[in-house]
């Protein structure tokens, strides 16, 4: 099949630029011309974006716990619409997500299967716009997906916004998970796992070791939301942890702790939980501080095995797109979404959050039609700020402490169960 253009001469694009925490204002509004499929090199796509949502990381690098090239466009999580195309096979009309990384496919790491390790790696949503790095976020109507990227078809029957996470929630929980599952592959039946840390990976590492076959998925967070939701994704256990003491005990041990938590002070913990022979896999504590004392007794006593891993694989995305197909009718992924928020309003939403000082208390699954409200001195609140309209974007955060205070406070959690749509 030959692919053919699909370009709409004369139309524009538009996106939100990052221009760097400190600046006033941090990320403004921009258009540019579309480009046409005259200006795509030989395998490359012009995406329409349907829907993005709202990373963790995203959130991180916008508070500035976490530092970027700038001026950028952020986002790495969405599907579109192939709206021009120079890659064989591929046609205008078809909706796909994509990997979050474009690599040689060449070099040492690449051959050795740690593409995302690739020293040419180029991530969505992380480059600077000068270094070719124009359209390669998805807070922008169109993405430009490079030759080498990953692409894989999403049918129809997986609704927004749980496509738009295929490509990173899912694809990480799916791809870091894989080798441990396969280690326990000949005992599943009788194995128990934990996930420490409950957001969007945690969630999806539930339900996905629960359809691996795990007997029993402890679920351990200090968020009761957090964990009432865990309950609806294959947790078969929910414990209230703060990784500092043990509020309910469980003497039964564990085969496999999958820590997605961030939180350095969840790695003793989960390490105590394990039964001998026991793996621990590291996927949420990727920053430099997070440090942690072990032993080599508390290693060798049991013979276990620590392990880690960072992004995912392009393959990843396949299996992926096939689970989330597969479960998409069995767990209520809607619950994970709050209602969407336009594209065009996520400077005014940033700002407002950026200087609320104020405890807002939301009930989680409420309708969230109100915008921004003071409440009650609580401990833990949610901050929501939406508008349910055709084309929209919404972002909902969940946290313990007010986000001017951030990233002062270590245990503050962010939610990234928001999404958005393009128009
Ligand atoms: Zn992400
Ligand atoms: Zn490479």
């Amino acid at each position: 099949m030959t692919a053919s253009s699909g370009s709409e001469a004369g139309t524009r694009c538009s996106f939100l630029v990052f221009l760097g925490k400190d600046r006033h204002p941090s990320l403004i509004h921009e258009t540019a011309p579309l480009p046409s499929r005259r200006d795509l090199e030989d395998g490359e796509l012009l995406l329409k974006m349907e829907t993005a949502t709202i990373c963790g990381s995203d959130l991180r690098t916008l508070t500035g716990q976490r530092t970027q090239p700038t001026p950028s466009i952020l986002g790495h999580e969405g599907v579109g619409r192939v709206l021009s195309s120079k890659r064989e096979g591929v046609d205008p009309g078809t909706r796909v997500t994509f990997s979050t990384i474009d690599a040689c496919f060449e070099c040492h790491a690449c051959l050795a299967g740690l593409p995302q390790k690739c020293p040419h790696l180029l991530k969505y949503g992380e480059r600077k716009i000068q270094e070719n790095g124009g359209l390669s976020g998805c807070f922008s109507t169109h993405v430009l997906v490079r030759k080498r990227t990953r692409i894989v078809a999403v049918p129809d029957l997986i609704p927004d916004p749980a496509a738009a996470t295929l490509n990173c929630g899912m694809a990480t929980a799916v791809g870091c998970l894989r080798k441990a599952i396969a280690t326990f592959l000949p005992r599943l039946n009788s194995a128990r796992a934990c996930v420490q840390g409950l957001g969007l990976v945690g969630v999806y590492s539930c339900m996905y070791l629960r359809e691996a076959g795990f007997s029993e998925v402890l679920a351990c967070d200090k968020n009761d939301a957090r964990l009432q939701m865990a309950s609806h994704f294959g947790a078969t256990r929910l414990f209230r942890q703060d990784w500092r003491k043990e509020e309910e005990e469980d003497d039964e041990g564990v085969d496999l702790v999958v820590e997605t938590s961030g939180d350095p002070r969840a790695v003793e913990e989960g390490l105590a939980m394990l039964k001998p022979g026991g793996v621990y896999l590291l996927i949420g504590t990727g920053h430099s501080d997070a440090l942690f004392s072990l032993s080599g007794e508390d290693i060798l006593s049991k013979c276990l095995t620590i392990t880690g891993m960072q992004n995912c694989r392009p393959e990843d995305l396949d299996e992926a797109v096939r689970f989330l197909e597969k479960t998409i009718g069995t767990y209520p992924y809607e619950k994970l979404f709050s209602p969407p928020f336009p594209l065009h309003q996520f400077q005014a939403l940033w700002r407002g959050l950026e200087q609320t000082s104020m405890t807002v208390m939301l009930p989680y699954r409420r309708p969230c039609r109100r915008l921004l409200r003071p409440g009650c001195n609580a401990s833990e609140f949610i901050i929501c700020w939406a508008v349910t309209v055709h084309k929209a974007i919404c972002i909902s955060i969940f946290t313990e402490i007010p986000l001017s205070q951030y990233p002062k406070e270590r245990s503050l959690h962010y939610q990234n169960f928001c999404w958005m749509i393009m128009g």
